[in-house]
């Protein structure tokens, strides 16, 4: 049994669900500690609850290459089996993109951006509304370049020192600058529309809206593998003597199909096959199916 408080992660079930980095630090404020104490806690409380020890490393908590610890690797995977049952929250998952780890390459670099990006507008509407501040698992991605609900440009520097944000200051909380402790709040007239939808974002929000509600909880082992081998065998029977645009570009991705990809390349592989991110994880030979019937194949 855990005795420590319970905490739900903030947006469960929406595509604007908190990241487990983020629901740690709060996790911890609300044991009023900060997030090294608060691993180390948890280790020792597992170790002798369980009898088993576990490797929860606080380097990743600051450093392990600025990423934030909500992607799919081990460290990720630990924290989260730790942590799901001292808050007693048993769908943490949800916070992290863990779902993709049996489909995705194994050094997970790709998937996620260095360090912290956040909504200006999001922010300062927590700060305004007197809301709990939080980061969002979909700013995490590193193919988002805009906050899909405010159609504004995610930010990564301090709008005083121009610091880029690598990780939280261990009590200053997530609104203040890691390095001088100004507020990150900016003014709305210092944010950046962006219209648009960049590449990939269409298949980062579904990916993660389909975590966060439960519907994606783990993808088909190598399903980009599958994928890529089924549409090449039903595409070979018609390709003789035509020049198609997916096999343009696919040589090289037909060629490496012994390898998982990044979430950057799946992405790329889901744009030019007209496919959806989601429906290849979960049913690869299916998705294969309707990019062959796709018009553009
Ligand atoms: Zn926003
Ligand atoms: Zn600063």
């Amino acid at each position: 049994m855990s005795n420590y408080f319970s905490l739900k992660p903030m947006s469960e079930g929406t595509d604007e669900i908190e990241n487990f980095h983020s629901y740690f630090y709060r996790f911890a404020k609300l044991h009023s500690t900060t997030m090294i104490p608060m691993a180390r806690h948890l280790a020792d409380w597992w170790e002798s609850s369980f009898h088993e020890s576990v490797n929860l490393k606080d380097v990743y908590l600051y450093k392990a290459n600025r990423l934030p610890l909500c992607g799919y690797n081990d460290a990720v995977v630990n924290y989260v089996k730790v942590v799901s049952i001292a808050a007693h929250q048993p769908n943490l998952h949800r916070t992290t993109i863990l779902a993709i780890r049996a489909a995705a390459d194994t050094v997970s670099h790709g998937a996620l951006r260095r360090g912290r990006a956040w909504c200006p507008a999001c922010m300062y509407w927590s700060e305004k509304e007197g809301s709990t501040y939080y980061d969002r698992l979909l700013w995490t991605l590193a193919a988002m370049k805009r906050c899909p609900v405010h159609r504004i440009a995610l930010v990564s520097h301090c709008p005083s020192c121009g610091v880029q944000q690598l990780c939280y200051h261990s009590l200053a909380g997530m609104t203040h600058c890691a390095k001088c402790l100004a507020s990150l709040v900016q003014e709305p007239a210092t944010w950046i529309q962006s219209p648009h939808p960049g590449f990939g974002e269409s298949d980062c929000v579904a990916l993660v809206s389909a975590i966060a509600d439960g519907t994606l909880t783990t993808s088909v082992p190598r399903a980009f593998m599958i994928f890529c081998e089924e549409l090449r065998s039903l595409a070979e029977p018609f390709l003789k003597g035509r020049h198609n645009p997916l096999l343009r570009v696919g040589p090289r991705s037909w060629r490496m199909t012994q390898i998982n990809p990044m979430l950057g390349t799946m992405l790329k592989r889901c744009h030019l096959s007209g496919v959806n991110l989601v429906d290849v994880l979960t049913d690869p030979r299916g998705a294969a199916r309707v990019a062959a019937t796709s018009p553009r194949f």
